[in-house]
């Protein structure tokens, strides 16, 4: 058994290890400790606490990837719940069909009876009225139908170093999964939906093979279609870490467009696993616990320029 989740996975990375060593099964571990994670207002970038949008809406992406199914749930751009990352389980349980945005997750959000709550706390709505205060006057004048194009160019992640949070695993019956939540980019253009809803770009899970998990700037996983390109590498023979650094490879094609730190976590279906973090910073780490241990603890990850070749 394996558990690898990202830095921001620290308030549900030790509840999920517990379900795991007591033989819960690898989804319901990781959606409890996502759980966790959405509802504490420290981790910034991540449901109740996050960054809101250029609007200062706060909308929300999450998805989970059964490996032994290939079944994947997956939310977007949805607001007013406290655990999108359940909406999204609920999403594969319960619809024929993979992914819901904007009003209809939120209707199903509420068939469903799922937990409703703002999201945007005082702290986040102070810094984005600070930030509007800086918009050029002719534009707050008529501001609900402003043009966002150029002060969407202003997209910022507030927290350099900290991102979506992504939990992957190998549980006790063998199955590979993933799941992810994320209140996206701060001040991100209304709608925008980042790779962790997008399955393929910012998680993908096959229990034959292994799961990988990206956080950072979302454009750059979509553009790879680096988790499903991760997995696929692994299927076609490569290590856990050379089909991680051949994503990467991938990624020196990528021209214009948002280029920034994406951070890239993948385990396979042995227990090996590989954490890169590109364009990172030497305080980007992740949690692991494996087997046997009493604890997670943090790691490290790897880091890569992309302009390196
Ligand atoms: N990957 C997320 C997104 O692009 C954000 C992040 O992880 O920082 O929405």
């Amino acid at each position: 058994m394996i558990l690898v989740t990202n830095n921001e996975g620290r308030p549900g990375v030790g509840h999920s290890a517990q379900l795991l060593s007591g033989g819960e099964s690898g989804l319901n571990a990781l959606e409890a400790g996502i759980r966790i994670v959405e509802i504490d207002e420290s981790i910034r970038t991540v449901g109740r606490g996050g960054w809101p949008n250029l609007i200062g809406e706060m909308q929300l992406d999450a998805s989970v990837m059964d490996g032994n199914t290939l079944r994947t749930g997956a939310v977007g751009a949805i607001q007013g719940f406290l655990h999108p990352v359940s909406i999204a389980r609920q999403v594969m349980e319960r619809l024929p069909h993979e992914l819901l945005v904007g009003p209809g997750a939120e209707r199903f959000g509420r068939e469903i009876g799922a937990e409703q709550g703002d999201n945007l706390i005082e702290d986040s709505k102070r810094v984005w009225n600070e930030w509007f205060e800086g918009v050029p006057e002719e534009l707050r004048k008529n501001w609900k139908d402003a043009p966002l194009i150029d002060l969407c160019r202003q997209a910022i992640d507030p927290e350099a170093v900290r991102d979506t949070t992504t939990f992957l695993c190998l549980d006790s019956q063998n199955g590979v999964h993933g799941a992810v939540s994320t209140a996206g980019w701060g001040w991100k253009y209304p709608g925008r939906l980042g790779d962790s809803p997008v399955i393929g770009a910012g998680m993908y899970a096959d229990s034959r093979y292994g799961a990988c998990a990206c956080t950072g700037a979302g454009e750059m996983a979509i553009r790879c279609g680096t988790s499903r390109t991760v997995v696929t590498y692994m299927k076609m023979g490569m290590s856990v870490e050379k089909a991680v650094y051949e994503a990467i490879e991938d990624m020196r094609a990528l021209k214009g467009g948002l280029l920034n730190r994406i951070t890239i976590h993948a385990i396979d279906n042995r227990g090996q696993h590989k954490v890169v973090a590109v364009n990172g910073t030497p305080s980007n780490h992740y949690w692991l616990w494996e087997e046997g241990d009493a604890e997670p603890h943090a790691v490290s990850a790897e880091i890569v320029p992309l302009s390196d070749h």
